[in-house]
């Protein structure tokens, strides 16, 4: 793997969120050349106590940033003041069902987001080629598959709910930066991500949540979509692999061949908390599960081949879906009292 980028200002956007918390605590952790400046608008998604002990104890390599992506001249500022040699853009609006009843937010932050900073890297960088601008995409805008085959990096764009098309879009202009302008690019699609501090609006916060509180847990329709679940741990070191190894223009897909239907998620879930924190009643988690209405446009299929990933960079995923599972309820029990303490945020 040979090294084509060396990361030293990293400006990170959404760096309050789930994915981007990780990736900033994972960079500041295990490399001491590199500084992260974080841009991030703190929406109801962006909570900055995700980052509290790593902004203490790296005071000196960490900044942060109020603000929105789609604020020109704030972008443009921090990029004069704090010259970042590196962009990874994660800052979106990224819940599907909020794309449904409002897609208006998801096509700013999402398509003009982008767009405002590839515009301020374009000026900002000159033509430099010590430079890298790497988009946080997902396997989503490939749309759905059948009950056979894989996403490779050939597969054609095919979103179909307005977050994946809005995701897309950003992806087009990425890609179109690099063609036109010739600006340095990566872009990696990863699939579903889990572990601690996600918003509990996801699939498997909400579960988790909504069991140590004893109340319902809510599985779409008939519960056999089919998703590829990865740890968030293994989805930082991805993007990072992508980031300092990937020739310009690589797009690759980062998954951990891990599908699973949403009920079977479920009721794996719903084991490791029965062994975690058993129910007072005696009664098992399982049995909160109850089916609500499907979402609209709901994509049956995803699933990805990292081959190409595994072996142009040696990355691979490492954390099996039980081990993750475990580690996130682990983390969500520390946070809670005993059953029925547990509060929806
Ligand atoms: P998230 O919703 O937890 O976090 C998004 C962050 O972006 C928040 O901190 C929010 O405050 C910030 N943000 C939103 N609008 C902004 C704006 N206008 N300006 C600045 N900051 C803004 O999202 P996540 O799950 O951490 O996902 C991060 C990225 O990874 C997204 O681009 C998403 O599309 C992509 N992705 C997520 C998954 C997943 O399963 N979570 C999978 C693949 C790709």
């Amino acid at each position: 793997m040979t090294p084509h980028h060396r990361l030293r200002t990293v400006l990170v956007t959404g760096g309050c969120g789930f994915i981007g918390s990780h990736l900033i605590r994972h960079l500041l952790g295990s490399d001491p050349q590199v500084v992260v400046v974080n841009l991030d608008a703190l929406t109801y998604a962006g909570i900055q106590e995700r980052l509290a002990e790593v902004a203490s104890a790296h005071a000196s390599r960490y900044r942060f940033r109020h603000g929105d992506v789609c604020d020109d001249q704030l972008v443009e500022r921090i990029f004069q003041e704090h010259g970042p040699d590196t962009v990874i853009h994660l800052a979106a609006e990224s819940h599907v069902d909020r794309a449904i009843s409002g897609p208006d937010r998801f096509m700013r932050t999402n398509v003009l987001g982008t767009m405002t900073l590839l515009k301020a890297a374009h000026s900002a960088w000159q033509g430099r080629t010590d430079v890298r601008f790497h988009q946080v995409s997902t396997d989503e805008v490939f749309g759905s598959l059948p009950s056979t085959g894989l996403f490779t990096e050939s597969s054609p764009y095919r979103p179909s709910n307005p977050y994946s098309a809005t995701k897309a879009a950003a992806d087009h202009l990425v890609q179109a930066w690099h063609h036109t302008y010739g600006l340095p690019v990566t872009i990696s699609y990863g699939t579903n991500t889990y572990g601690p501090q996600q918003c509990p609006e996801k699939l498997i916060p909400l579960a988790i949540t909504r069991a140590l509180a004893g109340q319902p847990i809510p599985l779409y329709g008939d519960g056999q979509h089919i998703r590829d679940w990865m740890y968030v741990d293994d989805h930082v070191r991805g993007i990072e692999a992508i980031v300092r190894t990937a020739e310009t223009g690589g797009r690759f897909l980062v998954g951990s061949h891990q599908e699973l239907t949403n009920r079977d998620l479920l009721e794996r879930l719903c084991r490791v908390l029965d062994q975690q924190r058993p129910r007072h009643s005696g009664a098992k988690y399982r049995d909160l599960i109850v089916s609500a209405a499907d979402r609209p446009g709901h994509d049956r299929r995803y699933a990805s081949d990292t081959s190409h990933l595994r072996a142009t960079l040696g990355w691979r995923a490492e954390v099996g879906i039980d081990e993750g599972l475990l580690r996130t309820v682990r983390w969500h029990v520390e946070q809670t009292g005993t059953e029925g303490d547990a509060v929806l945020k």
